[in-house]
């Protein structure tokens, strides 16, 4: 089998899904599948939707492309807000799409127009996390905009927290955004369908609150793939954390330099984030170029041709995903 080479199990993602499925469906909350770092995967991808998820979301409109054409049966939603040079792949690819920008909601419009198609909308909420958001102040607004704009289905609200800012999602938080839902559904006499609270950095909030409120949708990745909630990156119980295994080859043997314990690996930078790696075995990771991975073996005595096997952070998981260099091979 060649190298640099991820094994994906299909198994441990499966049970992780029907896991995290239950678990937050225990109260009320549903998941959106955050296809993001799997390049458009279709075993991925058709995974989740026998495992009852309904909706995938996903940053690129080229991978959402890729699942459709495969027929994948699901619901899909834009996660990155829109491009204004992309509004009419948006609309012709994503059945939904998180949004921020009223230019953006008019330009959506139109091209639902053109469509003759309904694009559905969640309003993204800025409550601290300093990325994509309305400010809370100026919702009204926007929520009142997109009610008369035409070709736009208002079906929800939500807010994304701890991916820049590393603002936790709180009780405090999590309460003013079921608070800002009930308002506006009172104010504009709707019914917003989705409430979303966020992703894979709930979890602490999830498990630990009295009561989620009118949260009932958390869009997630990471703790899919990785059995990790993100806010202190600790394995959630019950979840596999090893679904992803990387091993790249012995390409010099350990002791044939000057230094005894060295031996290098046929991976480096071009291939993958290699400061998302960790050796499974106890080895130091000494430093990287391009091409090479120069490693400590320690005790061990590695020949080459000898594979390593490392697990990885989502970055790391994202870059050899898309990485063209690295071979996918899924495990049943
Ligand atoms: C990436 C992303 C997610 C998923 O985050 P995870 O930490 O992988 O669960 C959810 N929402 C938005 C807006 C994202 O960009």
């Amino acid at each position: 089998m060649s190298t640099p080479r991820l094994e994906i199990s299909l198994s441990k993602i499966r049970h992780n899904v029907q896991i995290l499925k239950g678990l937050y469906g225990s109260k009320g909350i549903e998941l959106i599948g955050v296809t993001k770092a799997m390049c458009g995967n279709i075993e991925i991808a058709q995974l989740f939707v026998d495992n009852g998820i309904g909706i995938l979301a996903d940053s690129r409109i080229s991978n959402i492309i890729q699942m459709r054409d495969a027929k994948i049966k699901a619901q899909y939603l834009l996660i990155r807000t829109p491009f204004l040079s992309q509004v009419y792949e948006t609309v012709k690819y994503a059945d939904i799409s998180l949004n921020t920008e009223i230019k953006i909601l008019e330009e959506l419009s139109k091209a639902a127009l053109e469509f003759a198609t309904i694009h559905k909308v969640i309003l993204m909420l800025e409550l601290g996390d300093q990325r994509e958001g309305i400010l809370p102040k100026e919702i009204d607004n926007v929520v009142k905009e997109v009610l008369n704009l035409r070709g736009l289905n208002l079906i929800g609200i939500g807010t994304n927290l701890f991916c820049f800012g590393k603002k936790k999602p709180t009780e405090n938080i999590m309460n003013s955004l079921s608070k800002i839902a009930s308002r506006i559904e009172k104010k504009f006499k709707i019914k917003l369908k989705l409430i979303s609270g966020g992703n894979s950095a709930n979890y602490n909030w999830f498990s630990t609150t009295k009561s989620t409120g009118r949260i009932n949708n958390l869009r997630i990745g990471e703790s899919i793939y990785l059995g990790r909630e993100t806010v202190y990156n600790m394995p959630i119980p019950r979840l596999f954390t090893d679904a992803f295994i990387l091993y790249a080859e012995i390409i010099e043997s350990t002791g044939k330099s000057s230094n005894k314990n060295r031996a290098i690996l046929g991976i480096g930078h071009n291939d993958i984030s290699i400061s998302g790696i960790t050796p499974i075995a106890n080895i130091d990771l000494i430093g990287a170029s391009s091409d090479h991975l120069i490693i400590n073996t320690k005790q061990m005595k590695l020949l080459v041709g000898n594979e390593v096997s490392f697990h990885l952070n989502y970055n790391a998981l994202s870059s050899a995903m898309t990485s063209p260099f690295i071979t996918k091979t899924t495990l049943a």
